[in-house]
């Protein structure tokens, strides 16, 4: 019997769920586990405040199955699954209770025998990933010094570019006026790669001190509500979800629009909206792949070069999606499908919250 308390929750389309409160820390941590292929399963773990246990599972739940899609699309011989840390709102998180929390995640991991691979996400870093590894070896995105491929961000910008290009048609990126909202790890990477290969840029951020990286760039900044309604040849979103809404649809002046940031739709019916206005729409889920093939790639031995030849399929599964919406439908549904027919996963109505 586990020192951990465990409650099972039994959901029809999972393999395994478990919910522990830590015996360490007193936080929830929890892993969903969509599917597993070949018996395994790998998907970043999420440290963040939840306003409930219940909140947290729900959220855990919900991006598992969303990266057997993610994993689908991308080519990966690897199930859906995630896990989460529920930090308490109302606690500040010392660094005793952090340690205790990835102690009592990484126990939890370990449970699960090799099925469910962790890996950094939202609140984890590299060091994180090499602290739990003290208990157990079923992670991946270790840093680089210690031979895993260390913050998947610059590959990820890599697939963005990669996505960038296939969305551009006959178009080069070479004189493109792309703008960029959000300009962090991924955002910060991308706007280099594509200044260095020609484009315009107009570069967008919350943060005021990213107007350096604009001036070092040569790149016309502009207020993030502002940069939404920008005429150019490309919109790449790099900071949260939900900035494709109805609203802010109507108002685009963009004939494509390819990033990383992770949940662009506000909801599925904006692909819709999108199609309508003969905007084409990468799928965030396809594009922002690069970090999960990157930390997958350490299960083999890491190998940066195999990882940026699998990085570079990212566009070609844009070009069959494109194609397939070609035939009347829209890009995120033509992605679904895709990513089903290479999984055998089947489609469900509330497949449209991936990732
Ligand atoms: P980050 O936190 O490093 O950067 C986000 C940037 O967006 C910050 O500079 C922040 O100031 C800015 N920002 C926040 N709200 C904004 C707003 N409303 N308007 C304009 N800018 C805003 O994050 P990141 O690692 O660069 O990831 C960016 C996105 O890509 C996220 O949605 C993430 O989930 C997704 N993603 C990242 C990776 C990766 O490898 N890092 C992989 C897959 C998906």
């Amino acid at each position: 019997m586990s020192a951990l308390t465990q409650k099972p929750v039994v959901l029809r389309d999972y393999e395994d769920v478990r919910v522990r409160r830590g015996r360490r820390s007193g936080l929830t941590v929890a892993v969903a586990v969509h599917r597993t292929v070949n018996g395994r399963s790998l998907g970043g773990c999420r440290m963040k405040p939840y306003a409930s246990p219940d909140d947290a599972v729900r959220d855990v739940e919900r991006l598992a199955r969303a990266m057997s899609f993610k994993a689908a699309v991308a080519g990966l011989q690897l199930g859906g699954a995630k896990g989460v840390i529920a930090l308490d709102p109302t606690e500040s998180l010392t660094d005793e209770l952090r340690r205790d929390a990835l102690h009592d995640f990484a126990e939890l991991v370990e449970s699960f025998e090799g099925r469910y691979i962790t890996a950094q996400d939202v609140g984890i870093s590299a060091e994180d990933i090499a602290f739990m590894e003290q208990f157990t070896d079923h992670v991946a995105g270790r840093p680089a010094a210690e031979g895993g491929c260390g913050d998947p961000s610059p590959y990820t910008a890599h697939g963005v570019e990669v996505a960038i290009r296939a969305s551009l048609g006959s178009r080069t990126i070479s004189g493109a006026h792309i703008v960029i909202i959000g300009l962090g790890h991924v955002g910060g990477a991308l706007a280099q790669r594509l200044r260095n290969a020609g484009a315009k840029l107009t570069l967008s951020d919350v943060d005021q001190g990213k107007r350096e990286l604009a001036q070092q760039l040569w790149a016309e900044w502009a207020e993030p509500g502002e940069a939404m309604k920008i005429t150019a040849d490309l919109l790449a979103p790099c900071a949260l979800g939900g900035i494709l809404t109805p609203e802010s649809v109507a108002e685009l002046r963009v004939p494509v629009i390819a990033g990383a940031a992770n949940n662009q739709l506000s909801d599925e019916s904006v692909a819709d909206l999108l199609s309508d206005r003969g905007i084409v729409w990468a799928p965030d889920f396809v594009v922002n792949a690069a970090g999960l093939i990157a930390v997958a790639d350490e299960l083999h031995g890491f190998d940066p070069e195999r990882a940026e030849r699998s990085i570079a399929g990212i566009g070609h599964t844009l070009r069959q999606i494109y194609a397939r919406a070609a035939a009347g439908k829209n890009t995120l549904l033509a992605a679904k499908e895709l990513a089903a027919e290479r999984s055998g996963i089947e489609l469900e109505e509330s497949d449209g919250d991936h990732v």
